[in-house]
C-alpha cells in the first residue's frame, strides 16, 4: 500500500504547460478517480505518477519518498490501460504468470499465486483458454490479474473499461469496487465518464484545463460543488444555471430538484414555462422547459406532461445554489447565500 504526492508539478509539451504547479495528495488505500473532459491532463498526470512520462518540474513522492529519478518498474506500481496488453498466443495462465517468470519467481510459488489471483478475479475456470476465446470483460480481468500478480501497492488505471459495452461496464465497475475492497491497495483511476467516477470513487479529483477544480467524495461533489464547472460536469443532465436580474450572481438547481405541477407551486424559486421536449427514460422523464428568460432541464418521476404543455415549476430553498461572478459557489450557510435566496424569492414573486 502506498500514498502518492505530487508537489508543484508542471508538465510541458512543446513549450506549452499542460499542467502547471499542480499539488495533489492521493491517500493510501483509497479509490481515487481522476475525471475531467478530454484533453484536461488526466492521462498526463497518471503517466507522471507511473514515471512513463516524467514531469518537467516539481516532484512525485510515493510513500513519502521522492521517486522523480526512479524508473517506472521500480516504483511499486502496476498499470492497466484501456488497450490491455495481453498476449494472444499465450493461455490465460501464461499471461498472468508472465511477469512472475521474468522475475525468477519459483514454479510452485507462481502456481499458487496464479491460482489465488485467478480466483479473486473470477478466471479460475478459464486458465487454459486463449484470450481470443474470452469476452471483453474476461480479457480485461486477465489484464487486471496480470497487474495484481505483482502485488503492487498502487494500481494505476487509464480508462480500463472504455472498450466494453454498457452492460459489461456496469458489471466491471462493481467488480473493481469489490476488488479494491479485497486488496486494500491504492487505486488511481482515470476516466472522462462522471458516472464511473461517481459510482466507484472514494474521492473524485475533477480536472479542467490542467487544473484541479475540486477534490471530494462523490456525495460532496454532487451536493456542494465548489464552482459552476463542477456543478455542471457532475450530474446528468447538468445543473441548471440561471441569471438573476440586478444581481452579480447566478442561481442553480439540479434537474431532479424541481417540482412540476399544472397548478401554481409555492417554492422559494417558482415560475411557469412551456415543455419544449420530453424524454421518457423509463423510471424518469426529462423535460426541457422554456420561459421568457431561461430554458431549464427538469427530471421527474411523473411522465404525465406532454410536449407543448404549459406547466408551473418550483425549487425548494434547500435545493438552490448560488454562484458569484467568478462562478464560485457561495457556501449555503453563509450570509451571501441567504441574501441571494431572499432576492430570488422576491424575483419569483414578482
Ligand atoms: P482524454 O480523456 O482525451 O484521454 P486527458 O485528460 O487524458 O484526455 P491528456 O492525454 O493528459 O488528456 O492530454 C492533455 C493535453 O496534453 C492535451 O492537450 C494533449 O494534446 C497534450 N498532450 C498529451 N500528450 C502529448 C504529447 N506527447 N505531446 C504533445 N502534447 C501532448
Amino acid at each position: 500500500m502506498a500514498s502518492i504526492e505530487l508537489k508543484n508539478v508542471t508538465k510541458t509539451f512543446d513549450k506549452h504547460n499542460v499542467i502547471e504547479n499542480l499539488n495533489l495528495t492521493i491517500e493510501d488505500g483509497k479509490f481515487t478517480v481522476l475525471v475531467g473532459p478530454s484533453g484536461c491532463g488526466k492521462t498526463t498526470l497518471l503517466r507522471m505518477i507511473a514515471g512513463l512520462d516524467p514531469q518537467t518540474s516539481g516532484s512525485v513522492l510515493i510513500d513519502g519518498k521522492d521517486v522523480s529519478q526512479t524508473a517506472p518498474g521500480k516504483r511499486g506500481l502496476a498499470m492497466v490501460f484501456q488497450n490491455y496488453a495481453i498476449y494472444p498466443t499465450m493461455s490465460v495462465r501464461d499471461n498472468i504468470e508472465f511477469g512472475l517468470r521474468n522475475n525468477g519467481v519459483p514454479k510452485a510459488q507462481r502456481t499458487e499465486l496464479v491460482e489465488s489471483i485467478s480466483e479473486t478475479v473470477g478466471l479460475k475456470d478459464y486458465l487454459d483458454r486463449k484470450p481470443s476465446t474470452l469476452s471483453g470483460g474476461q480479457r480485461q480481468r486477465v489484464a487486471l490479474a496480470r497487474a495484481m500478480v505483482k502485488k503492487p501497492g498502487v494500481f494505476l488505471m487509464d480508462e480500463p473499461l472504455s472498450n466494453l459495452d454498457a452492460k459489461l461496464r456496469v458489471q466491471m465497475r462493481i467488480e473493481l469496487i469489490e476488488l479494491h475492497k479485497k486488496l486494500g491497495s491504492t487505486f488511481v483511476y482515470v476516466t472522462h465518464d462522471q458516472v464511473e467516477a461517481m459510482s466507484m470513487a472514494d474521492k473524485i479529483v475533477l480536472m479542467n484545463k490542467g487544473e484541479i477544480q475540486q477534490e471530494a467524495p462523490p456525495a460532496v461533489m454532487y451536493r456542494k460543488p465548489s464552482n459552476q464547472f463542477t456543478a455542471q460536469f457532475i450530474g446528468v443532465p447538468p445543473m441548471n444555471i440561471g441569471s438573476m436580474a440586478n444581481a452579480n450572481a447566478q442561481f442553480g438547481f439540479r434537474p431532479e430538484s424541481a417540482v412540476l405541477s399544472t397548478a401554481p407551486v409555492e417554492e422559494a424559486f417558482k415560475s411557469k414555462g412551456r415543455i419544449i421536449t420530453r424524454e421518457m427514460l423509463g423510471s424518469e422523464t426529462i423535460y426541457q422547459i422554456k420561459n421568457d428568460t431561461h430554458t431549464f432541464m427538469m427530471k421527474s418521476t411523473n411522465d404525465q406532461y406532454d410536449a407543448g404543455q404549459e406547466v408551473y415549476y418550483g425549487v425548494a430553498e434547500k435545493h438552490l445554489h448560488f454562484f458569484d461572478q467568478n462562478e464560485k459557489r457561495y457556501d449555503d450557510t453563509g450570509s451571501e447565500h441567504q441574501q441571494l435566496l431572499e432576492k430570488l424569492r422576491g424575483l419569483s414573486r414578482a
